[in-house]
């Protein structure tokens, strides 16, 4: 079994368009003394920028919207033909089979709890305590890993416990950590997953932003992810795999669209067995549905070739000037020289997270993100410390992260701010 990580491309698309731009590029925002800086946006892990052509996607369907699915008229047609061209167009950005499910939601979030009210009587969930609150908590059931020392000793800890768990199973596992960018062997853990009869779950939400993602050629059962960090404006993400257990769950939400007939009380109702209506009631986010597709297509249009080569000139850049300052230290959980997309997180020696984040939105006109982003027991391991909870920002780090639109000038800025800061 392979330890590194295992990424394959997506097949072949015209490629070759120009990186697309981002709205809000030439944002100023008031620093100390009143003046006016460009935004240096760093917190793209959050959610990144909206890019023009998934703007103008939304502004070419907001003249003529009407409700899916059921509407006779020309509008609710057209939206129902947009709406389902979108559902096409992720499943093939993600590389889906095609028979998998693609279920939009509101998020990664609502997609990691849709599937966990789906799982089958009796799953063991297996989850490293790396993860995303999001892949950590929604499960019933569920077998907590240690943060594994490398790669392959996440891939070994999985095995034993996979091995050890009769009746349904399921890994959860990110692809890129929101904490450190790092990138897990997931083709590998996939593998392992199979060979006990499990399946596996691949929380994509911030690997989609940077690389290319395949169910089928990574033989990944489930993956989920944003809307919001992937250039699109909020409200939509996605669900993508494999149908059965997702036809056997109760209706995600119970109302109009998720059923075929409703009788009276004593006539019970017949509710549709395929995912995307079953999982779909009331009326979808169709213009987030639209956005969602439109940064995928933009992505591909780009091709990863151009948007990765971009981003890791500015990540080394960024992790080049951090290691210079003493004072400032990286987290990572299996070293400087594992690969990761375009995310580090830090912390500066004798200053609090949130004092560092703040004096850099106040003095530099720098966002960036403080605090343990949702991954509390992950960035508890990296700093070895307890855990006070949210609030406790002795337990806390920075995060930059980058992405389309993202400049030299804005990694220079925070190196030069961090500097400074760090000499104070
Ligand atoms: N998973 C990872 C790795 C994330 O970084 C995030 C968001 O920060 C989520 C899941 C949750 O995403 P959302 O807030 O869009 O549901």
């Amino acid at each position: 079994v392979p330890e590194q990580q295992d990424q394959v491309a997506v097949a072949p698309v015209p490629q070759g368009r120009p990186i697309p731009a981002v709205l809000g590029a030439d944002l100023e925002v008031p620093v100390k003394g009143g003046k006016l800086v460009g935004y240096a946006n760093l917190d793209y892990a959050a959610s990144a920028p909206c890019l023009e052509p998934v703007s103008a996607a939304v502004a070419a369907a907001l003249p003529a919207y009407s409700s899916v699915h059921r509407g006779a008229g020309y509008a609710s047609q057209l939206t129902t033909a947009r709406y389902e061209q979108a559902r096409h167009t992720v499943r093939a950005f993600a590389g889906a089979r095609p028979d998998d499910a693609v279920i939009f939601t509101r998020n990664t979030t609502d997609a990691t709890n849709l599937l966990a009210r789906c799982l089958p009587d009796g799953t063991t969930v297996v989850v490293f305590d790396t993860e995303h609150h999001a892949s950590l908590l929604p499960w019933k059931q569920a077998v907590r890993l240690a943060p594994p020392a490398f790669p392959g000793e996440a891939v070994r800890a999985a095995d034993e416990a996979l091995a050890g768990i009769d009746g349904p199973k399921l890994l959860v596992v990110t692809a890129a950590s929101n904490v450190t960018g790092e990138l897990w062997p997931i083709a590998a853990l996939a593998h392992i997953a199979h060979r006990h009869g499990a399946r596996i779950l691949v929380d994509a939400a911030q690997l989609v932003p940077h690389r290319p993602i395949n169910l089928t050629a990574l033989d990944l059962d489930y993956v989920a992810f944003s809307g919001h960090k992937l250039y699109a404006p909020f409200g939509a993400g996605v669900l993508l795999g494999r149908r059965d257990w997702l036809a056997g769950g109760e209706p995600y939400l119970k109302g109009g669209g998720a059923v075929r007939a409703v009788g009276h009380a004593d006539e019970g109702t017949d509710w549709h067995e395929d995912p995307e209506p079953r999982h779909e009631a009331g009326t979808p986010n169709v213009l987030g549905a639209i956005a969602l597709a439109a940064a995928c297509d933009a992505l591909t249009a780009t091709g990863w070739t151009a948007l990765v080569k971009e981003e890791e000139r500015l990540i080394a850049r960024l992790r080049a000037g951090l290691a210079s300052i003493a004072g400032v230290r990286e987290l990572s959980l299996w070293g400087p020289a594992h690969p990761r997309v375009g995310i580090v997180s830090f912390t500066v020696d004798g200053h609090s997270a949130r004092e560092v984040a703040e004096l850099l939105s106040g003095e530099y006109g720098i966002g960036v993100r403080d605090g343990k982003f949702c991954a509390h027991p992950f960035v508890r391991h990296l700093l070895g410390t307890a855990d006070g909870g949210c609030e406790d920002d002795t337990a806390s780090a920075v995060r930059a992260s980058i992405g389309i639109g993202s400049t030299q000038e804005h990694v220079d800025r925070l190196i030069e701010a961090l500097r400074e800061l760090a000499a104070r």
